[in-house]
């Protein structure tokens, strides 16, 4: 298993893990670029958004959902927050395996990129 987040939710590598279930996790980003910074990763490999199948689109909603949840323990409901997810190398993608970036605690900038 060389995949990184994989290791991450088989226990293998530690993370500062906030939220997990059958099909999810969430942990601290270990590089992150606002007051909150989490990723929430299906514990199933999927390499990206492009890889994902019809029987998968539950997945994204399920964790939209974590995510807002975490939004409220993290404080960052009621100001405001962003949902990102890169894909594939002009997206910026630099870990092969599904993930969601939860950013907030300051004002983000109003560009796309
Ligand atoms: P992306 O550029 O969308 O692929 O984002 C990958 C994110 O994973 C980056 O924000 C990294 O800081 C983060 N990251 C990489 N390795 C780890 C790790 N071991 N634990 C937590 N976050 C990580």
């Amino acid at each position: 298993m060389d995949c990184i987040f994989c290791q991450i939710a088989a226990g293998i590598v530690p993370a500062d893990i906030l939220y997990q279930d059958e099909q999810v996790i969430a942990f601290r980003d270990i590089n992150p670029q606002a007051p909150a910074h989490l990723l929430i990763i299906p514990k199933r490999h999927i390499p990206s958004l492009a890889h994902l199948s019809e029987g998968d689109l539950s997945l994204i909603g399920h964790m939209a959902s974590v995510a807002n949840r975490l939004t409220r323990s993290e404080g960052v409901s009621e100001k405001g927050y962003r949902l990102v997810i890169n894909c594939g190398e002009w997206g910026g993608q630099l870990v092969p395996h599904l993930h969601m970036h939860l950013i907030g605690g300051r004002k983000l900038a109003d560009k796309l990129g």
